[in-house]
């Protein structure tokens, strides 16, 4: 997605050459033209597929699964994170590291809002390790939901998470990729 690269050029900060800062776009304030442009982008390229449902995890990943969810006119559901579980007979938890936050967070979704009858499209922001996804991953599998695929903003491809995820046979679009954030400069991939 040309424009949003050329968004993540001008506005994105090289922390280190692990992290990139997206908070103008993505991690604190939301351009609604944009984000609705990525909506537009993943229910097109999820199109034909069926969606029942749109999973995210909160927080950064809710405005663009949100503007899918509008494109594709069906609900979203975003995984809360709790810092105490309280006992939920309906809740699906997983427990998963936080890739910026360097500690570990319980995710959790109601069995009230997925099911066997869906199938999920799980849109979320930017794809690292893969930690967060794979929770999630988890807990889709076991609601008895069909997952149709994720889809990912931003993609760290010089981090293993889409890549492990990918060779699960799990289908991973992301309308970027970043091969590198060396020496502070964004490189994509082609
Ligand atoms: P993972 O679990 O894939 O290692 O990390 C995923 C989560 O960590 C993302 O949802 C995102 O919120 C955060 N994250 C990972 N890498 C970066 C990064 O380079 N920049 C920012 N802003 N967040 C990141």
């Amino acid at each position: 997605m040309e424009v949003l690269k050329q968004r993540i050029l001008e506005e994105g900060i090289v922390v280190s050459d692990q992290v990139l800062k997206l908070d103008a776009l993505l991690n604190h304030q939301v351009d609604p033209q944009l984000t609705m442009d990525m909506g537009r982008e993943f229910a097109g390229r999820f199109a034909d597929s069926g969606i029942t449902r749109i999973v995210t995890v909160e927080s950064s990943g809710i405005a663009v699964a949100f503007a899918t969810a509008f494109v594709m006119n069906v609900p979203l559901v975003f995984a809360r994170r709790k810092k105490t579980l309280l006992a939920d007979p309906d809740a699906l938890c997983e427990r998963v590291p936080s890739f910026t936050k360097g500690i570990v967070t319980d995710i959790m979704l109601s069995r009230q809002f997925i099911g066997p009858e869906d199938k999920i499209l799980f849109i979320d922001d930017i794809i690292a390790n893969g930690d967060a996804a794979r929770g999630l991953i988890k807990i889709i599998q076991r609601s008895g939901a069909e997952l149709v695929g994720l889809g990912v903003v931003v993609e760290k491809s010089f981090q293993a998470g889409a890549r492990t995820i990918r060779e699960q046979g799990i289908r991973l679009e992301s309308l970027v990729r970043i091969k590198s954030l060396s020496e502070g400069k964004i490189v994509f991939e082609d």
